[in-house]
């Protein structure tokens, strides 16, 4: 069928054949479909949708437009976390080694950061060393070696995505559910993963910001992961504020250290709590226990005895990365970097945050991109002194600055300032991190 009949089919709202969706993807990457084809078929998805099946054969069609990965010598179940991506949020660090230290192992093949939103890689990186382009071969060695690694997407696996991701950014089309869950999961499932947990942000800082939206992105995901057999849970998270204390690249990184030193101050909590749940539940879908509740216990032990930082230790030392910031996270920290406190101008309590603009206000000191391609500064970032429901009177510390200049500082106080609503009452909702299971 030639390109134009099928985009016809999808703008009239009919249901297409799995042969027509390979058929798009095979010309996808022959390149006999050209870019404004593409890009046709891909707003008639996002203003029709896809059905179920059409939604599979999507993802199925992807998944074979590439290379899938594979582990025969390795004796143990293989599991991975995907985040729909915040602010803050640091947890696959915290959740590779908490999870290998329990026996399951964790082949991450992971993202970097856009726009107010932070990436895994770039996380990586702000270790001196730290290398995050692995051939397929060297990623399959450490997960074998120390049962898990980090890499970026490798041109072998999900071709069709990249493409496809490009002109969905161009034409507005990436907030589509069935396109979304064909891109995310054609690249989990290459990964040849026994056990998939996704942690769906919701709230201001989230890609859906709407409850109901993630809900329904969270439910598809996983009707998908299911039907392929991969054990697939989600869990809808609050992203109405950063994740834990820091913002910021090598910030994020010290914070995770700390995490797993257990050394975690109250403001860094909530990254731990979040990462203990996800971990929990890659654990019991893999059935190395039978409840959350014995999961937590597990991930309690191997958090304390130290286990689990070994685990980081040895994934960095074989990712050529300085494994000395498990000894001395502050070695993460620049001392060239200067200090300015946002300060509330109003007495009262936290009652709003926009997470988006401290991820946006970031990436403008340096510590994140704001198109595809930017240079990072890794150690700059932001710290939270202030959360949802604290109290603050006026010319109390709502966060810090960390950046570079004054002018830097200047660029970003008031975007910083007005991130912040204060209430006089206390507000009554009590901002729950976990919002629901899927
Ligand atoms: N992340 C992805 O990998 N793909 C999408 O479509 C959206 C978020």
């Amino acid at each position: 069928m030639r390109p134009q009949e099928i985009i016809a089919k999808k703008r009239d709202g009919e249901t297409l054949s799995q042969a027509e969706i390979k058929s798009f993807i095979k010309g996808v990457t022959s390149s006999a479909w050209a870019d404004y084809q593409i890009s046709a078929l891909v707003m008639a998805i996002f203003l029709n949708g896809l059905s179920l099946d059409e939604q599979n054969f999507l993802t199925e069609a992807m998944l074979d437009s590439g290379e899938r990965l594979d582990f025969p010598d390795i004796d143990a179940l293989l599991a991975d976390k995907h985040s729909t991506g915040g602010v803050g949020d640091k947890t696959s660090l915290i959740i590779a080694p908490l999870v290998t230290a329990c026996g399951v192992f964790v082949p991450m093949i992971s993202g970097r950061g856009l726009g107010h939103t932070g990436g895994t890689l770039d996380k990586l990186e702000s270790i001196t060393g730290y290398n995050v382009n692995l051939s397929i071969e060297e990623f399959k060695q450490i997960v074998k070696k120390c049962g898990f690694a980090m890499t970026g997407q490798t041109a072998e696996i999900v071709p069709a995505d990249k493409k496809i991701y490009a002109l969905r950014d161009a034409t507005a089309t990436v907030e589509s559910i069935p396109l979304i869950v064909a891109s995310i999961m054609s690249k989990k499932l290459a990964e040849g993963l026994d056990a998939l947990v996704l942690d769906v942000k919701t709230g201001s800082g989230a890609f859906m910001q709407k409850f109901e939206k993630s809900k329904q992105l969270a439910e598809a995901l996983c009707q998908t992961g299911n039907s392929f057999g991969i054990r697939t849970e989600a869990v809808i998270s609050d992203m109405n504020q950063p994740l834990g204390k820091y913002v910021g690249n090598a910030l994020e990184v010290f914070e995770c250290v700390k995490i797993l030193r257990n050394e975690a101050d109250e403001k860094m909590s909530p990254a731990l709590e979040l990462s203990i749940e996800l971990a929990s539940r890659i654990l019991v879908l893999c059935g190395v226990v039978q409840t959350i509740k014995n999961a937590k216990l597990k991930i309690k032990n191997v958090l304390e005895s130290g286990e689990a930082l070994e685990k980081l230790r040895q994934n960095i030392e074989l990712q050529n990365g300085d494994s000395k910031i498990c000894d001395n996270p502050e070695i993460l920290t620049d001392e060239n970097l200067i200090e300015v406190r946002v300060k509330s101008e109003n007495s009262g309590f936290v009652s709003e945050i926009d997470a988006s603009a401290i991820g946006e206000s970031v990436s403008q000191i340096g510590g994140g991109r704001i198109k595809v391609g930017d240079k990072i500064d890794y150690a700059v970032g932001y710290g939270c002194a202030r959360k949802l429901g604290d109290e603050v009177k006026s010319g109390e510390t709502l966060g810090m600055i960390f950046c570079r200049n004054e002018t830097q500082a200047n660029l970003v106080y008031e975007k910083l300032a007005n991130a912040y609503k204060i209430s006089d009452e206390k507000p009554l909702e009590n901002f729950e991190l976990i919002k629901e299971i899927i």
